[in-house]
């Protein structure tokens, strides 16, 4: 049947009036394929004066609209489309070119009839009243005329205007026309729901929702816009063209034709030919023809993916295999010599039940068992004998198939469904006669997926194309673009979407777009291709120079130093920063530096409401810093980002001490209020805030050492000072209202009472005010006139900085005259045109060009350097996810794979990057908000995933790809909560620690409110549509992500607006760096099956594999991290400012001044670790498998447990060893290794012995070593001994606890020998342990009010809770992970020598994490670090008892010697 003869094939023939390529001066466009679109495409074309030609693979135009005739000719069917809707869109069609159908349409009625699974079967009317009145019957409180009239809307405005747009781009939608239909009816619901909420008939409801299948998707997930589906056939009517459903085809063809297309049937297109951007000819077998545009409308994915070159495909097979099709389907042409008189025009068998079948098809994928099916007898209404022979029946039959079962289609599978289908007819729609049907069958042919493929290309055997559920309508279709220039795209699979009248519509937009491309080509110039092509490589050399210099800051902390002055001096000295771009770069980089000094030193004394002493700490901790640093020769980032550049310069011009001392005597006069009663008092102040500034511009201005520079540095000197007070005293006159606020006075109240005005009245309006201004700036332009001297003495080169720094400078002074003296109303400011019109006047064209292109890189640079680091952190994630394959990575792809290798490091190197950088409190205050955001975090998400999982809106690879589940949530989906609020904590540690916002605006009282007003009104109207979306199928992930998120942020911005708005500098880089990392992350895990989201549930992809709803959700909740921490250290920052007692004593807990490291804080993150564990798992009540217990084990232990043996060769280098004597580094790693050695021997001898061994030595470690410092003080050999038990033997509790599962454990560690008498053994010591732990418990007690005391307490009893609930495995990588190994590296710190620093240690840490990490997963074969691990358990157990051994033989050394 594949090639069915045609019936109109020789209307198309070439006509010999102009071949493909003829010698023409119209441009040559060639359409692929001649269905429906190709056909519209090609009239449209020609219309707008192409010469087209059309290349049809099969011999009949129409395309899917195909006519299968019997051999003998008696028998016609119409074999694809045979429902002709919306008949007005074709008579638009033709009325576009001037013409009007010949065919006769006739209308059906009724339009159908439905045979149901009660023995019933309904004719359903031909019109919307008869419609509605059989609704008023079957459900008297319907309300479907208001559905209707909804649907009336939406399908009006879809003739008119959606379905006409190629939705190319998503400024597409921004359509107020959309935007109200959105807002005022149901649009992104689930259809299903949509004609649910209107009628509880469950026949109506089948009525209304069956058109859903039309469209490719099932009723429940395709969006309730697609009412408008029924809207069309229910209130439009169902028509018949006389001739079939291909004879409209054969009309456009006919049409096209005469308009001068040439239309070559059985000539498939084999090959497009291109060159870099351009389709260049086009191949069949039979020629090859050049062309300057291509239309193709024939199936979107072979064309793409077969004909079109590589480097031109805008999607890649895997963006195809993730298509949802729409269900195929199987076909029968069955040619009767009786007909059946049970059946109309269109007959649908409902008899099995529709939702059965759908939810067969569409959920599962799967055969239905009894398909529901639909036969046309187009004879019912056809002229007699044009269908079917006289009295017969020529029926079609059509049997929805899931796609997925393509290669399933087999000739044994058609024939059951065939028998099957003739059953139920014979059953439901008998002949009279009472004869089976099968004794009338006179021809009988099928077709199904495999013809599909065959004739039409169809991607997975595809009958209708795409599924139009919501991730796949509108602008998430396949594109009309390509990458071709002068290609595009048109049919089914593009927009609108499937159906005869869509493909049509897409036909005629394609070829606009078309069109619009060829022109455009057509117009363009040679130069403007030049100059395009030089703009992109203008642009590619800024990135890459971009590149370097950020690379440059992420590497360098002296260059990030630099650039952060560079950005203070851009930011807050405009007009000196423009000017000095003219010098060479040294030089500008020294100035930025003195700049950038002068700028932070007078913040410490400018902030407003901050108390005297307060002003003076920060600014004595400041000039503290920088003496520091000017003494050791280096400044110190981690005290001031702005320090090493700093003396750098200060080394590099040889300034004076003298100079800064004299500067910062100045700026501590401005740390009280202060006001100027004489002038006397206000020259003196300017001689050490602005004078000083001429010393330290001359050495940069006169450089060099020899006598005349020197000279000449001095005879400018007064001139160089003037000019630092000229700028001074302008500076002055415009900030008297900031100044006044600050509590300042500069402007001599002796003027002020000459011309009888005081500055306290902000009267600009009082009659002395513009005298008193009016004289500051005379002396001010005095000033200048003498500077005016010094300029001209200044070398040529440096001599336009200073006069342009001068000139824009003294420009403020007509500017405040123009503001009519009012200096209280807003910052008077200089405009950037009249500063470069000064420029121009000044400064030759080249120079301007440079201030004018550092201007703009300063700009981008200022945002960068806060970025720089975290980008490039992003940048090389997804670099080198993008490149795992290569690598090991997706060979051992699990979830809790992605933790070890990914997530975990990267929170690790997070936070490393935090430690290096941050203030010791702000580490602190940081680290423990992180901490417990994490345990909030992880509560409240913990409902909210459980239900998406429920509900499946995500998924994951099943139980085995996990190491366990809770609920319904996998274990590393909680620990993803945690690691990602300690991600944005560190992060957001890192931006805070370099962010300066001082002189950033403050926002008033008011602006707070209004915002605060404001952005409560968008959160609410945002969680009011989220609480909309939830509800329906395909928007239910947004939905849900709004309703769940939205209301802690409403919180927290009526909480802290103000803060929100004033630490914007902070929370928003974190924001924007976290989620684009997690969403790289996201990215990755979804192409590689880690997780899942349901396509049906999601609106769409905003990148290839990131859902739309997934990048959403990382920016809400780094955004409530972020905004949840900027709160809480504000709210810690401002009690302690207050001094609020009980809030001091938290703070004392939170943040210990001195070490951040602190044993209280390290127990209160142990403890809230092992109490979610415990908590968790007692409220889910999961059994957990040995398995699982052990892969997640593996995985914390590399990651956490491991490195901290790391510290071993620290501890030996600190001399810490097994020997002091000479030469005692060699010796002490020789004991170390032979330790190691004997351990093994032990292993491989006697694995009983070697596991007693470790077990004794453990509680010796955990039990010395873990114990809080100070808690043994005191005690004397007993009392220690029995603390150490208490604690060191804690995982005792378990074999009682949990006996079997410790057996069971310690017995794949011995590897199946006999374990003896341990076990019992172990039984004792657990009842010794509890006497041990009694009166430890009794002993802490005693002495609570000490902090060890109480940490000890604590600590008992968590870690008896711990081992006592808990599977055995899960209380030892807790206790393991989370209480000794952290404990460890802080204990171990205190011992080493002061040299070794904590960073060093954190630094080996981590370091080992990785190695340990790529170790297991190497030992796990390259498979999975989860899958079959327990082979790889004994291996790491022995590995770390190995390794263990003379860890703690060490540690106990280094404990003894300190
Ligand atoms: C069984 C069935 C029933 C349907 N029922 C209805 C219905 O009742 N009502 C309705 O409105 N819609 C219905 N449809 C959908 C409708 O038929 C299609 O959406 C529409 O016809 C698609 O038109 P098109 O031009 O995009 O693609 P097609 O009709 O598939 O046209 C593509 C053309 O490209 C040709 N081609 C492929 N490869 C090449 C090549 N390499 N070189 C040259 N030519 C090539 C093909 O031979 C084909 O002729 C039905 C579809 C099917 C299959």
């Amino acid at each position: 049947m594949a090639s069915a003869g045609g019936t109109a094939s020789g209307l198309h023939g070439n006509d010999g009036r102009r071949g493909a390529g003829s010698d023409d001066a119209r441009q040559h466009v060639v359409v692929i394929g001649a269905g429906y679109a190709g056909l519209s495409a090609a009239l449209e074309l020609a219309q707008r004066g192409y010469n087209v030609t059309v290349f049809e693979k099969l011999a009949q135009v129409g395309g899917r609209a195909q006519v299968v005739t019997s051999p003998d000719g008696r028998f016609v069917f119409d074999a694809g489309p045979s429902w002709w809707w919306m008949p007005e869109l074709y008579d638009a069609v033709l009325d576009r070119y001037g013409l009007v159908s010949q065919l006769a349409m006739t209308r059906l009625d009724p339009a159908y009839t439905v045979v149901l699974p009660n023995e019933a079967t309904v004719q359903v009317p031909g019109s919307l009243p008869q419609l509605l009145d059989l609704a008023d019957e079957l459900d008297p409180g319907h309300t479907l005329r208001a559905l209707f009239d909804e649907a009336s809307i939406k399908y009006k405005a879809a003739v008119d205007e959606w379905l006409w747009k190629p939705m190319i781009s998503w400024t597409e939608l921004i359509d107020p026309g959309l935007a109200a239909a959105a807002l005022t009816s149901d649009m992104l619901g689930s259809f299903e729901s949509h004609v649910a909420a209107h009628t509880a008939s469950p026949l109506l409801r089948m009525l209304l929702k069956w058109p859903a299948i039309f469209i490719g998707a099932s009723p429940r997930d395709a969006p309730a816009l697609y009412s408008l589906m029924t809207y069309a056939g229910h209130a439009r009517g169902t028509w018949y063209p006389a001739g079939g459903l291909s004879a409209p085809a054969r009309e456009l063809a006919n049409a096209a034709t005469a308009a001068g297309v040439v239309i070559r049937t059985n000539e498939p297109v084999i090959k497009l030919s291109a060159t870099e951007s351009h389709i260049s000819s086009v191949c069949t077998p039979q020629q090859c023809v050049s062309v300057d545009g291509v239309l193709a409308a024939a199936d979107y994915h072979y064309v793409e993916q077969e004909l079109l070159p590589q480097h031109l495909r805008r999607y890649t097979s895997r963006y195809w295999a993730r298509r949802q099709l729409s269900p195929s389907c199987m076909l029968f042409f069955l040619g009767l010599e009786e007909a059946l008189p049970g059946l109309g025009h269109h007959t649908f068998f409902f008899d099995t039940g529709l939702d059965e079948h759908l939810s067969q098809v569409f959920d599962f994928g799967q055969h239905a068992a009894a398909p529901t099916f639909y036969v046309t007898a187009a004879a019912r209404t056809a002229p007699e004998g044009a269908t079917a022979p006289p009295g017969g029946d020529a029926l079609f039959v059509l049997v929805p198939m899931a796609y997925a079962l393509n290669g399933t289609d087999t000739p044994a599978l058609r024939a059951a469904v065939l028998e099957q289908v003739l059953d139920r007819m014979d059953a439901r729609t008998p002949l009279a006669s009472g004869a089976s049907i099968r004794s009338v069958l006179a021809y009988n042919a099928s077709y199904g997926t495999s013809e599909f493929e065959l004739d039409f290309h169809a991607l997975r055997g595809n009958a209708f194309g795409l599924a139009n559920i919501l991730s796949q309508s509108l602008v998430f279709k396949p594109s009309m673009t390509s990458g071709a220039r002068n290609m595009v795209f048109a049919g089914h699979m593009t927009n609108p979407g499937p159906g005869v009248p869509p493909s049509m519509i897409s036909g005629i937009v394609a070829a606009g777009v078309l069109d619009e491309q060829l022109s455009s080509h057509s117009h363009s110039t040679e130069l403007v291709n030049f100059m395009l092509v030089g703009a992109k490589w203008v642009a590619c050399g800024a990135v890459v120079l971009h590149a370097a210099v950020l690379a440059a800051v992420l590497l360098s902390t002296r260059v990030a130093s630099y650039a952060h002055c560079i950005s203070l001096f851009y930011r807050h000295g405009r007009t000196y920063f423009l000017a000095s771009t003219l010098f060479d770069p040294v030089r500008f980089v020294d100035t930025a530096a003195m700049y950038a000094l002068f700028r932070v030193a007078d913040d410490c004394v400018d902030v407003v409401g901050a108390s005297a002493e307060a002003k003076r700490a920060a600014l004595g901790k400041f000039m503290a810093a920088f003496w520091a640093g000017l003494e050791a020769g280096a400044g110190e980032y981690h005290e001031h980002p702005v320090l090493p550049a700093v003396i750098e310069t200060v080394r590099r011009r040889g300034y004076s001490a003298n100079l800064f001392a004299t500067f910062f005597a100045s700026m501590s006069m401005d740390v009280e209020t202060k006001v100027c009663e004489t002038w006397d008092e206000t020259w003196e102040y300017m001689r050490g805030s602005a004078a000083v500034i001429g010393d330290f511009m001359l050495p940069l201005l006169i450089p060099g050492d020899d006598e005349k520079a020197k000279r000449a540095r001095a005879k400018a000197l007064a001139h160089a000072r003037d000019l630092g007070y000229g700028f001074q005293l302008t500076n002055m006159i415009r900030d008297i209202g900031e100044d006044l606020e600050l509590g300042r006075e500069y402007v001599p109240r002796e003027e002020c009472r000459a011309h009888g005005v005081t500055l306290a009245a902000r009267a600009p309006d009082a009659p002395g005010w513009r005298g008193t201004i009016e004289t500051v700036m005379a002396k001010a332009e005095a000033c200048y006139a003498s500077a005016d001297v010094g300029i001209a003495m200044l070398p040529g080169d440096v001599r336009p900085v200073v006069a342009l720094a001068r000139a824009m400078y003294s420009e403020l002074h007509p500017a405040i005259r123009s503001a009519e003296y009012n200096v209280f109303s807003g910052r008077v400011v200089v405009s950037g045109r009249r500063k470069l019109e000064l420029a121009a006047r000044m400064v030759p064209l080249l120079p301007l060009l440079r201030i004018t292109l550092a201007k703009t890189y300063a700009a981008v640079l200022c945002c960068a350097v806060a970025l720089a680091e975290p980008l490039a952190g992003v940048a090389f994630l997804a670099a080198a996810l993008s490149e795992s394959e290569r690598w090991m990575l997706p060979s051992m792809v699990s979830y809790a794979g992605l933790h070890a290798v990914v997530t975990i490091p990267l929170v690790c190197g997070v936070w490393a990057v935090a430690v290096r950088r941050a203030p010791t409190r702000l580490l602190a205050a940081g680290g423990m908000w992180s901490a417990a955001l994490a345990l909030v975090a992880f509560v409240y998400t913990t409902p909210w995933d459980n239900y998406l999982v429920y509900r499946q809106v995500w998924g994951y690879g099943g139980a085995a790809a996990v190491v366990g589940v809770v609920g319904w949530v996998p274990v590393e989906e909680y620990a993803f909560f945690v690691l990602e609020t300690l991600l944005v904590g560190g992060v957001w540690v890192v931006m805070a620690s370099q962010s300066d916002d001082r002189g950033e605006q403050r926002w008033s009282g008011e602006a707070v409110t209004r915002r605060r007003r404001l952005g409560l009104g968008v959160l609410a109207g945002a969680w009011l549509a989220g609480a909309r979306a939830a509800s329906g199928r395909g928007t239910e992930y947004l939905g849900l992500i709004a309703v769940w998120a939205l209301p802690v942020l409403a919180l927290q911005w009526a909480a802290g607006a103000g803060v929100l708005l004033h630490e914007w500098r902070v929370w928003l880089p974190t924001v924007a760096t976290s989620a684009s990392a997690l969403c790289v992350i996201d990215m990755w895990s979804i192409s590689h099956g880690l997780w899942r989201i349901a396509p049906e549930a999601s609106i769409g992809e905003l990148a290839q594999d990131l859902p739309v709803e997934e990048a959403l959700f990382f920016v809400v909740t780094s955004t409530m991290c972020a905004w949840g921490l900027t709160l809480a250290v504000d709210a810690c920052r401002r009690a302690e400012a207050r001094g609020v007692a009980l809030t001091a004593v938290v703070l004392e807990m939170l943040m210990p001044p001195t070490n951040v490291s602190s044993e209280t804080m390290l127990a209160a993150f142990s403890h809230g670790i092992a109490a979610t564990v415990v908590l968790a798992l007692w409220v889910c009540g999961a059994e957990i498998s040995l398995e699982s217990q052990a892969a997640a084990l593996v995985v914390t232990t590399c990651a956490i447990g491991l490195p901290h043996g790391a510290l071993d060769p620290l501890l030996v280098l600190s001399g810490a060893s097994f020997t002091r004597r000479a030469g005692g580094m060699a010796a002490s790693w020789a004991v170390y290794v032979v330790l190691m050695g004997a351990m093994y021997a032990v292993w491989e001898a006697a694995p009983v012995a070697a596991l007693s061994l470790f077990l004794a030595l453990s509680i010796a470690h955990f039990g010395e070593g873990d114990a809080p410092v100070g808690s043994m003080c005191d005690a004397t050999w007993l009392i220690h001994a029995i603390e150490v038990f208490a604690r060191g033997g804690a995982f005792l509790v378990a074999t009682t606890t949990h006996r079997a599962q410790v057996a069971a454990v310690f017995a794949d560690l011995v590897d199946g020998q006999e374990l003896g008498m341990l076990m019992t053994l172990l039984s004792l010591l657990r009842w010794a342990h509890f006497v041990a732990v009694v009166g430890s418990a009794a002993r802490h007690v005693q002495r609570l009010e000490t902090r060890a005391a109480a940490v000890g307490l604590a600590d008992l009893v968590m870690l008896n809770v711990l081992f006592g609930t808990t599977p055995p495995l899960v209380g030892f990588m807790v206790y393991f992970n989370g209480f000794h190994a952290l404990r460890h590296v802080v204990r171990v710190q205190t011992q080493l020598a002061p040299a070794i620093l904590s960073r060093s240690s954190l630094g080996a840490c981590v370091v080992a994490a990785i190695v340990a990490g790529a170790f297991v997963a190497w030992q796990a074969g390259g498979t999975s670090l989860v899958h079959g691990v327990s082979g790889a358990t004994r291996g790491v157990f022995v590995l770390l008892s190995v390794m263990a051994t003379p860890h703690m033989a060490l540690v106990a050394c280094a404990a003894l010697q300190s």
